[in-house]
């Protein structure tokens, strides 16, 4: 059956199309907006194997998703997704699933130099690649585990090499690396990679976010129209969250995703299922629904997809547009576990 028709809608009758997976909160970086290191130590309680949903769960779920409840897309995502064991194997299984149209990945690229060439085979069709600096010693902070930028420029060669379609990535902070938005988007336009600016958002509660260190659309937008002039242009699809900009008089394009200066919470589709299996309608919640349980103890497929039709049909978020002083306080799901 064709997915189109499935399509379930929430309360502010936005439908459910993007589905990201989480496949593990384990990651080799501690990036300080993210997994910051004194947090995410030696004793932090990362999740067990047991507790991860496993392929054959994640394949039922997805299938559901895609085949009754109307998604069309999949990101996997983590942690680093990379560190999961056979991840090609995974996506293998997702791409055979009919009316899956287009599956991609976000990493932080240090494995991709391994992984590039079996995940093409495997049928990954796109990657994001973070990298948030061109100098190794603002992105060995950044970081937090004095990781090379080159470790990652090879992972963006790898895909590349592979037939990977390729975009960047980059989180901007002020006073962590707003010097670095015009070297990034000199280095990348010069490359043909599409650069995307990300403002620094308050996922979680770990990572000591204030509005003050945001650094808006607004400012990086200026930044770069002052030394290579800008225009914007249409979004490619409704629910786009990033804004496209073009460097004028060129087909070069970037983009910023302005989740704190200028919500989309009103066409937000996205859905988010962490590696125990907890379904997230957004990526500030508090609380998520456990599709583990259910699936574990013998639920059919018909029955899950009428959870999941229920949740998403009360579904009221858009945490973006209503952010409050309150909200800031309460406690959030971290992104190391739904991945962005
Ligand atoms: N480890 C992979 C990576 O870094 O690409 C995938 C997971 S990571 C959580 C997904 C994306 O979220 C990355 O592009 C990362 O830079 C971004 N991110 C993490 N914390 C953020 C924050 N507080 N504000 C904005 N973006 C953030
Ligand atoms: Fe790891 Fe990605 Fe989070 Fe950085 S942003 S700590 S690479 S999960
Ligand atoms: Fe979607 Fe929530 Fe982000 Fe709004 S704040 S765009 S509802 S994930």
């Amino acid at each position: 059956m064709n997915s189109k028709d499935n399509a379930v809608y929430d309360y502010f009758n936005r439908p459910l199309r993007d589905l990201r997976i989480s496949v593990t909160d384990k990651c080799n970086f501690r990036c300080t907006y993210c997994m910051p290191a004194e947090i995410f130590g030696p004793d932090y309680p990362f999740l067990k194997k047991n507790q991860l949903l496993s392929y054959e769960e994640i394949e039922r779920l997805t299938q559901i998703f895609v085949t009754s409840l109307g998604v069309q897309k999949i990101r996997i995502t983590g942690g680093e997704p990379l560190m999961r064991k056979d991840l090609p194997h995974l996506i293998e299984k997702i791409n055979k699933i009919e009316g899956v149209e287009d599956i991609a990945m976000t990493t932080n690229g240090s494995l991709l130099p391994k992984f590039a060439s079996d995940l093409k085979s495997a049928g990954l069709k796109r990657v994001s690649i973070s990298l948030d600096s061109l100098q190794d010693k603002v992105f060995g902070e950044i970081n937090g585990r004095n990781v090379s930028v080159k470790t990652v420029l090879d992972g963006i060669d790898a895909a590349d090499k592979a037939g990977l379609k390729v975009k960047i990535n980059m989180v901007v902070k002020r006073g962590m690396n707003e010097h670095e938005i015009i070297p990034m988007a000199k280095y990348f336009r010069e490359r043909g990679h599409i650069l995307r600016f990300i403002e620094f958002m308050d996922v979680g509660n770990t990572n000591k976010w204030n509005l003050k260190d945001v650094y808006s659309k607004k400012e990086i937008i200026q930044n770069i129209h002052q030394v290579m002039p800008l225009e914007a242009i249409d979004p490619n699809y409704t629910g786009e969250v990033a804004s496209r900009y073009r460097y004028s008089g060129s087909h070069e394009e970037i983009g910023v995703i302005s989740s704190v200066s200028d919500a989309f919470c009103s066409t937000c589709n996205r859905a988010r299922l962490s590696a125990n299996g907890m379904l997230y309608t957004c990526l500030f919640a508090s609380i998520g629904h456990d599709l583990r349980e259910p699936i574990r103890s013998g639920a059919s497929d018909d029955q899950l997809k009428d959870l999941v039709e229920k949740i998403w049909f009360n579904r009221k978020d858009r945490y973006s547009l209503d952010r409050s002083d309150s909200s800031k306080t309460r406690k959030k799901i971290e992104m190391s576990h739904i991945g962005g």
